[in-house]
């Protein structure tokens, strides 16, 4: 596949310092050598060059006024990059680090993890760089408002359905629903993530964690293993590392690790998730309050994590679940896990792992479930509240439940009779990759040049 170099080449000229996307991107290509080679029809349809190139993006001002009267200004993203498989679908990121390579390596990630979950929806990202921490809730309300002045002329419920991601969660969703339901004129599922007094789906706040344990447990279970009696290490405190935890314990294994931007926790008698569940849902603060309330539990500031790794992978494990962001995990990070015996890695975040991290992961042939795969949970239970709002009916938490499970085993077992089908029966990045790819390209195929 020659022009693999080329398409790439293209993406650095007409699209330059994307990083994150030339990442994503060139995970993604690699993988597809095989079945480029196995199949002439992508080539032909140029579906290669058609697939990295968004079908739209808009990118808008957002200008806000803080609390003391001053004039704010952000950016604003949504790239609605594949409706193949259906309406665009995909999470907002509120975060200083957002750029449009950023939001570009999600949405393109999230074309094949979307296509992965079996569900009719397509891929996209959105967010702005604006930074949610240490704004008070009348900065926040206004801000989403003013996000939404823009962007609700582009969403809707059979066009793109936004999400929360990084920085949003139900508090955030509740106000740019509220302000397209104003300017829209329309009551409609126009957004996943709502809280469950008007048009939630039960589960989907757990659902991103619990899916990959979920996905962890069906990897582990292929080699006779389980999580039972484990010990586990979880990065991030937002929303998927809280249910990776929680389904963790559901399942007999011990989380004892936690982490934000400015450290992390280590408690060896496992986390106190009631305690997490407070400091991060309620109270809205620092991580480092936890030892008050746990004083055996053991505090690492950032500044003290030895020197280029993230301290959360020095920790003894037989599981890892990077939930917090992407390239949190690097070849030492890697290494230092390999070494201490962990033998599963279930991404809960979006591209956690750098890329030599990844290949070290592959060819020590352990238990590793790429993001798209592992992680697909939350917008697969996103799909499932579109469907009940569409209905108008309510499914039960158990029933919400136990979709999501069945979705995640035919995650598990796609990609990995795909993986064995080219091959290498282990590479869930191979399997998970081409699985994805091959439902988006046959569905641009029948389709038609559009
Ligand atoms: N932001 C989540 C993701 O990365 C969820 C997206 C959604 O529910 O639409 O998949």
């Amino acid at each position: 596949m020659p022009y693999v170099k080329e398409v790439f080449e293209y993406l650095k000229r007409t699209s330059p310092s994307q990083t994150e996307f030339y990442q994503a991107a060139q995970e993604v290509l690699e993988s597809l050598r095989p079945l480029m080679a196995k199949y002439p029809k992508y080539t032909q349809h140029k579906i290669i060059e058609r697939i990295v190139e968004p079908e739209r993006q808009i990118l808008f001002r957002v200008n806000w006024l803080d609390d003391n009267g001053v004039i704010q200004v952000n950016k604003g993203f949504r790239i609605e990059f594949n409706s193949a498989l259906g309406p665009y679908k995909g999470g907002l990121r509120f975060h200083p680090s957002v750029n449009a390579g950023v939001i570009k390596f999600l949405g393109f990630e999230q074309i094949f993890k979307n296509a992965l979950t079996g569900l009719q929806i397509g891929g996209g990202k959105g967010g702005s760089d604006f930074n949610p921490k240490g704004k008070s809730d009348n900065e926040i309300m206004r801000f989403c408002q003013a996000f939404m002045s823009e962007l609700f002329r582009h969403i809707g419920a059979n066009t793109d359905v936004p999400a929360g991601d990084i920085g949003v969660g139900g508090r955030e969703i509740g106000y740019m629903f509220g302000m397209y339901k104003k300017l829209a004129n329309k009551y409609e599922g126009a957004f996943t993530g709502k809280s469950l007094k008007w048009g939630g789906s039960l589960a989907r706040t757990e659902a991103t964690g619990y899916g990959t344990v979920y996905f962890a447990k069906y990897m582990l279970e292929d080699r006779g293993e389980t999580l039972e009696g484990k010990r586990c290490v979880v990065s991030g405190s937002g929303n998927v590392a809280i249910y990776t935890i929680e389904k963790l314990y559901q399942l007999g294994a011990l989380p004892i690790t936690c982490s934000d931007s400015n450290g992390m926790i280590y408690d060896e008698a496992g986390i106190d998730l009631g305690l997490l569940k407070d400091l991060k849902e309620v109270k809205r603060v620092r991580l480092s309050e936890y030892v008050k309330y746990v004083p055996t539990a053991k505090y690492t500031p950032i500044e003290a994590y030895p020197e280029g790794t993230n301290a959360v992978y020095n920790v003894p494990c037989f599981a890892a679940f990077p939930s917090a962001t992407q390239n949190e995990l690097n070849i030492t990070d890697a290494k230092n896990l390999l070494a201490s015996g962990c033998i599963c890695v279930s991404e809960g975040a979006n591209m956690p792992t750098t890329h030599e991290a990844m290949e070290l992961f592959i060819e020590a042939k352990i238990c590793y479930g790429p993001g798209k795969a592992a992680n697909a949970g939350g917008v697969a239970t996103s799909q499932l509240e579109m469907a009940q709002n569409a209905a108008k009916i309510t499914w039960s938490f158990e029933e919400v439940d136990a979709k999501l499970a069945q979705i995640m085993k035919d995650i598990y077992i796609n990609s990995s009779t795909t993986a064995a089908e080219f091959g290498e029966p282990t590479n869930l990045v191979l399997g998970a990759n081409i699985a994805g790819f091959r439902k988006v390209a046959d569905a641009m195929i029948e389709q038609g040049l559009v």
